[in-house]
């Protein structure tokens, strides 16, 4: 499938900026007309051949510059339920990390200077999204203690309690990419994506950018989503069970049962730096902005804080250099 422009015959894409159809050669907007795919991945623009990844939902043709998209990724099991949009462009995605730098006291001011850009990918990451209703039970026994003096003699009041707690809650939408080639903790943490832009998925959205189906199936990555759910429902339970002394477990229960799981793809920057023989990911919410990343870190700058702030410094550091999570 393939946009094309009714003024100019040009590819159109989605604009974030536009919150529409947008031709980049005429700059027209809305004028794109849906082609239907030959089925055969070749260029409809140019007649290039296409080069299409395993997982690719999209490809750009290298020699036109044009995007399609691969009617049969999009359809059947591969339809997603629903699509979140990019609501961030290039430029202003650049323009944020650039900012970003400048104020991380860690990044050395060469980085600004000498890293070059290597790669710029607005992608549809595939998500599974899973809803959960979790049965809660907690038992057990908790104390408080009193204590008071009168006359010579200190006494000691301790009164036992039977704790009971139970709570249902309903998960929705749990997010878990199905993405072989994107790192699960990062994609974790370009969490949250407001979901009330979620809508119905539509091919336009993806005209203009990278997209895949999903990977790995529903039923693979549910422990993912369960593990989750698990942890979460855990502290809300015992949330509700505190101010004892001490407190003894009789019985914990979290039972979760599954409530439903829709396909969605969301939208992530890839931008990729390379400094000094070394290649640096940047991955963008394309929704929100949040950044996630590693930077070089300037020892100099580090070192010029020195004295007692030191050691705090250090700890902060080895945490910068695994990875830096900015809202
Ligand atoms: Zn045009
Ligand atoms: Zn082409």
């Amino acid at each position: 499938m393939f946009f094309r422009c009714k003024n100019c015959g040009g590819n159109t894409v989605y604009s974030p900026e536009h919150k529409k159809m947008f031709c980049p050669h005429c700059d027209g907007t809305d004028s794109g007309e849906r082609e239907a795919g030959n089925g055969q991945w070749e260029c409809a623009n140019c007649g290039a051949a296409l080069e299409v990844g395993e997982y690719a939902s999209t490809c750009k043709c290298e020699y036109c510059g044009s995007y399609f998209i691969m009617d049969d990724r999009v359809d059947g099991k591969y339809r997603p339920h629903w699509i979140l949009p990019f609501q961030m462009g290039k430029e202003r995605v650049v323009g944020k990390m650039k900012q970003e730098w400048k104020r991380r006291i860690f990044t050395p001011d060469s980085f600004l200077s000498e890293a070059t850009l290597e790669e710029m990918k607005g992608m549809y990451v595939p998500f599974w999204m899973y809803d959960y209703a979790a049965r809660c039970v907690y038992v057990g026994t908790g104390t408080k203690v009193r204590v008071w003096v009168s006359g010579d003699t200190e006494y000691t009041e301790t009164s036992y309690y039977h704790v009971e707690r139970g709570m249902d809650i309903d998960f929705d939408r749990i997010p878990v990419d199905a993405s072989l080639e994107m790192d699960d903790a990062t994609m974790d943490l370009m969490e949250p994506f407001d979901y009330g832009q979620l809508g119905p998925f539509a091919e336009e959205y993806m005209s203009g950018f990278y997209g895949e189906v999903y990977n790995m199936g529903a039923d693979e990555l549910a422990d993912r989503a369960v593990k989750r759910v698990s942890e979460d429902a855990g502290r809300l339970l015992m949330g509700t069970v505190s101010g004892y002394a001490t407190l003894r477990q009789e019985r914990k229960d979290v039972d979760i049962k599954g409530n439903g799981v829709h396909y969605a793809l969301l939208p992530v920057w890839r931008y990729r730096y390379r400094y000094r023989d070394k290649d640096y990911d940047f991955y963008i919410n394309g929704q929100t902005g949040k950044i996630v990343g590693t930077t070089p870190v300037s020892q100099k700058k580090v070192l010029a804080y020195g004295g007692t702030v030191f050691a705090v410094l250090w700890a902060a550091l080895s945490l910068l250099l695994h990875i830096v999570e900015v809202v």
